[in-house]
């Protein structure tokens, strides 16, 4: 194995562990500031610590809806009585240059699903895979999210399903704030127009993001939180699962089992393995 490849398995061992570590709770390490090596770090800790309170894309959950969209927007929305479908929303990301990823993506990838849908999830942004193919959670990770959803007693075409961010970031690095904040006003439309019973978040971003909090997902997950009067549920990306142990498997399904009460669904009878 040469060099490059070498540093290349170095940096994704280390981006798979911190972006577990962001999973289970822990969003931030302290750094000493660069050439400092004997400093306790506490200065370096209080600046992240301010940092952190910030909230990623300030408050969602707060405004109102026609503040959502992108300024240039807000005149379509309201002159079509806001009743926008989800191919006008589509039409406009076709063209979105409100951040850099849209110039480098090979597809949009938009969501699919039943745009009726009672259940809708909510993952992160597209990786490989998904850019490769314009749909969201068709590799690994998708696999299985597919088979959970097909464990409720639903196929992927009863659902909907999408992302926070519509485009792929280079080399599947985590999304930033600012792209963030430039994709969520279309996610909140697209929400709005399935108007869905039930949101399932998977994972940290997505679920930070809906809820505009910086609180840990393992803090969040196993109850229902409100989303503008909708259950929003939080569980582990399913990226998260293939990295880790089956316990974590199970908290999801408890998860899953508590979407299927709340809409009603027969829950099947999952056994245990040892
Ligand atoms: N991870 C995500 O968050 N979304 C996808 O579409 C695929 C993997």
């Amino acid at each position: 194995m040469d060099a490059p490849d070498d540093v290349q398995q170095v940096l994704q061992s280390l981006r798979a562990y911190l972006q577990d570590l962001l999973e289970t709770g822990i969003d931030g390490l302290p750094l000493l500031p660069a050439g400092d090596t004997h400093n306790s770090g506490n200065n370096a800790i209080a600046e992240y610590s301010a940092e952190a309170d910030k909230p990623l894309c300030g408050s969602v959950a707060d405004i109102p809806l026609a503040n959502y969209v992108h300024e240039d927007t807000v005149a379509d929305m309201t002159t079509c009585g806001g009743m926008e479908t989800l191919d006008d929303i589509k039409t406009q990301l076709d063209s979105c240059r409100y951040c850099s990823l849209g110039a480098s993506r090979t597809n949009l990838v938009f969501g699919t699903g039943n745009q009726k849908a009672r259940l809708v999830f909510v993952g992160e942004a597209p990786g490989r895979d998904e850019d490769l193919q314009g749909k969201p959670f068709v590799g690994k990770a998708g696999e299985l999210l597919t088979s959970m959803i097909g464990r409720m007693g639903l196929s992927r075409d009863d659902v909907y399903i999408c992302n926070v961010l519509k485009c792929r970031p280079p080399n599947n690095r985590n999304p930033l704030p600012s792209e963030i904040e430039s994709c969520t006003p279309y996610l909140l439309r697209q929400l709005r127009v399935i108007g869905p019973e039930v949101i399932v978040a998977l994972g940290t971003f997505a679920t930070q993001t809906l809820l505009a909090t910086k609180e840990p997902i393992s803090k969040l997950r196993g109850t229902f939180h409100d989303y503008h009067g909708i259950p929003l549920m939080p569980t582990f990306h399913p990226s998260f699962l293939l990295r880790n142990g089956p316990e974590f498997r199970w908290m999801v399904w408890e998860d899953m089992v508590r979407v299927m009460n709340l809409l009603g669904m027969p829950v099947p009878e999952l056994k245990r393995k040892g």
